[in-house]
């Protein structure tokens, strides 16, 4: 849209049979629907709020707090939490913050600080954690954040995430979502665009030509002055280049970090979560990790958000063996239950993982790649912007490569 809002001249190519990629709102005959990807908004989100403003599409506040908390065995208000365990949140905040203060930007360009690369989040929260109860609290809380189990995250990359938050306030985090799904942003997007998407398209190989590129479909081939390629990194990884590209960025394909990340659903028969008291997120030491009411269609329904090793153990059974962790910490929800999906992000072969994140030694390894252009192939994309992870990153990404095409 914005290339073509600047005169260029688009065409689009798309593997599935759908747009939105990451972005998509399952639906079904009887209106029942929910998020199966991106679904929050955080309030500094300004992109993605903006976008949506300019469409017309309202957001919805979520009284995503207090979270309830349910470990071993006892369920707490978060607003009762053990007092060590915010105290080692607030000394993680401090110590992150003091670290991230001290960072060039871009993130990469810090080639001193090896030690930070080099290290894990969960040496960090090691580090900090004085009590199980803390230890479980600071893990609960990054592993869903980042999407990931904090042993495969790398220490420099999370903190130039944690950048993006030096001047959040409290409350600022999943502040809103779009009631009726961000199908509505998708739907108006395509509107907004002339181009058509022509789907089934599943790019192979690239072949870089004096005047253009050729692209290489199965079964097609396209002509274009320049290619703009948005495949999430394990993707990319299996696209043909001719000629081969910097071998940084092959391994810069193959190294990133993509979130193991799975949502499951389950609908009931009536909200029975509202007469235990929970409004909010539910945070559990059950491997489903995060819990919340959905929002789209009326069937009450909770979505489970599951990352790392959980969600691998998770995704190979059904939503019902899930229900039964549920169970045995809120023994009626198997009377109420009528029906359950599971989205496995990580068997989605045009996705290849919920987001990305730097492993560790990735920052000062290869993460420089992902974005750099070679020849007449350009690179957007969550997995290439300082908001990676997010929507708001998409759109980060959009903006950047739009005066980087256009200007060359
Ligand atoms: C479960 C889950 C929960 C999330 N929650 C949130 C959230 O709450 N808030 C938030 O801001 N973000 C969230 N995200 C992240 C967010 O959804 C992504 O950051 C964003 O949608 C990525 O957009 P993108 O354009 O970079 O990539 P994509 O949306 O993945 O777009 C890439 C496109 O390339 C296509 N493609 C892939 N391979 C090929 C090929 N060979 N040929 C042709 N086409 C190809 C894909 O089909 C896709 O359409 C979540 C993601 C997941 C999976």
């Amino acid at each position: 849209m914005l290339l073509e809002e600047q005169g260029a001249n688009v065409d689009l190519y798309e593997a599935r049979q759908r747009v939105g990629g990451r972005v998509h709102t399952v639906r079904d005959a009887h209106g029942l629907g929910y998020e199966a990807g991106g679904e929050w908004i955080d309030a500094d989100h300004s992109r993605v709020l903006g976008i949506l403003k300019r469409f017309g599409i309202p957001v919805v506040a979520t009284p995503n707090k207090p979270y309830t908390l349910s470990v071993a065995g006892s369920r707490i208000a978060e607003t009762q939490l053990w007092p060590e365990a915010k105290a080692d949140m607030d000394r993680l905040d401090a110590e992150a913050r003091r670290l991230a203060e001290g960072l060039k930007d871009p993130v990469w360009s810090n080639r001193d600080r090896t030690d930070l690369d080099e290290r894990n989040l969960a040496e960090f929260m090691g580090s900090i954690a004085t009590s199980d109860h803390s230890r479980w609290w600071l893990r609960a809380n990054l592993r869903s954040d980042e999407g990931e189990d904090p042993e495969r995250i790398g220490l420099l990359g999370w903190l130039g995430g944690y950048r993006n938050y030096l001047n959040r306030t409290d409350g600022e985090a999943s502040a809103f979502r779009v009631d009726g799904g961000l199908r509505l942003l998708i739907q108006a997007l395509s509107r907004a665009t002339k181009a058509q998407p022509q789907f089934d398209r599943l790019l192979q190989g690239i072949r870089t030509l004096n005047d253009g590129v050729e692209l290489q479909f199965s079964g097609a081939t396209a002509k274009a002055d320049k290619v703009l390629l948005t495949l999430p990194p394990p993707c990319l990884a299996k696209v043909d280049f001719d000629p081969a590209l910097e071998v940084g960025a092959y391994r810069a394909f193959r190294q990133c970090g993509m979130t193991r990340t799975v949502k499951i659903v389950w609908q009931f028969k009536r909200a029975w979560w509202v007469d235990e008291g929970m409004t909010g997120f539910l945070m559990s030491d059950a491997p489903f990790q995060q819990v919340w009411p959905a929002h789209v269609g009326d069937a009450p329904s909770l979505v489970a958000y599951v990352n790392g090793d959980d969600a691998d153990a998770l995704r190979k059974g059904t939503p019902e063996s899930a229900l039964k962790l549920l169970a045995a910490q809120f023994p009626a929800v198997e009377a109420e239950y009528e029906r359950g999906w599971i989205h496995d992000w990580v068997r989605d072969p045009y996705a290849g993982g919920g987001f990305a994140y730097a492993p560790p030694g990735y920052v000062l390894g290869g993460k420089a790649w992902l974005s750099r252009a070679q020849y007449r192939i350009h690179f957007a994309g969550e997995h290439t912007a300082k908001w990676n992870g997010f929507l708001e990153g998409a759109l980060e990404s959009a903006e950047r490569v739009v005066w980087e095409i256009l200007g060359q």
